[in-house]
């Protein structure tokens, strides 16, 4: 069984994707840290993130760096937004998301094309959204947490920047899959939206269920 799940950074879709993991037992990518681990490599060797030769370069990263803390940071963020848009380090990432995806175990994988183009025949998809402002909110409550004095209106600017970057880039943008269930986080609690997560999916298999 393969679930994708998609949607903008601070969405809950990282939350709702380890919960569902747990679930139904089933291995996880946070497939965002590839690109982020690409970035930060990018950063690393004082390289410009723009340059896709300079991205491309960087996509055999040493999968130790997925576990480090830094790639978490807003700054590797922003710059995983400009490396994820050249197409050759898409490229260069897709056979093992693919790979991952089409393990006899079945997997979950989450990220931004996900539904649309990784796993486009996923068993269960879901789009998981909220407002620009409700996601800057939990972003800025986050970084305070970690020590940051970084102001509301910096996060909120540099969510909408990214969004605009992941929505209106040419190859795989964020889009939610036609046949994915869309699910708006913005006032829902971290449990409430993981348990509407479990319905949505488990009415997608019931349905796929019944159709076979
Ligand atoms: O999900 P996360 O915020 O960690 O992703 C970092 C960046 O990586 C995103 O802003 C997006 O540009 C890119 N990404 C992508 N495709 C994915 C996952 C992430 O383009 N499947």
């Amino acid at each position: 069984m393969i679930i994708a799940v998609d949607g903008p950074a601070a969405s809950g879709k990282g939350t709702i994707a380890r919960a569902l993991a747990r679930h139904y037992a089933l291995p996880h990518l946070d497939t965002g840290l590839l690109y982020r681990a690409v970035a930060a490599t990018v950063l690393r060797d004082e390289l410009d993130p723009a340059q896709e030769a300079d991205a491309v370069a960087a996509t055999s990263f040493d999968d130790l760096l997925l576990a480090d803390e830094w790639l978490r940071t807003d700054q590797v963020g922003q710059a995983a937004s400009v490396v994820s848009a050249h197409p050759l380090v898409r490229a260069a990432l897709l056979q093992r998301q693919k790979r991952f995806a089409a393990q006899p175990a079945g997997a979950i994988l989450d990220g931004r094309d996900i539904g649309t183009v990784i796993a486009p025949d996923a068993d269960a998809k879901l789009f998981v959204k909220a407002t620009p402002m409700i996601r800057a909110r939990r972003r800025h409550a986050e970084l305070r947490k970690g020590g940051s004095s970084v102001s509301l209106d910096r996060v909120l600017a540099d969510i909408r920047a990214r969004d605009e970057r992941d929505s209106k880039r040419s190859e795989a943008p964020l889009v939610a899959a036609t046949d994915a269930a869309v699910l708006d986080t913005s006032f829902l609690s971290i449990e409430a939206a993981v348990q509407k997560a479990i319905q949505l999916v488990d009415a997608q298999l019931a349905q796929k269920a019944l159709a076979r």
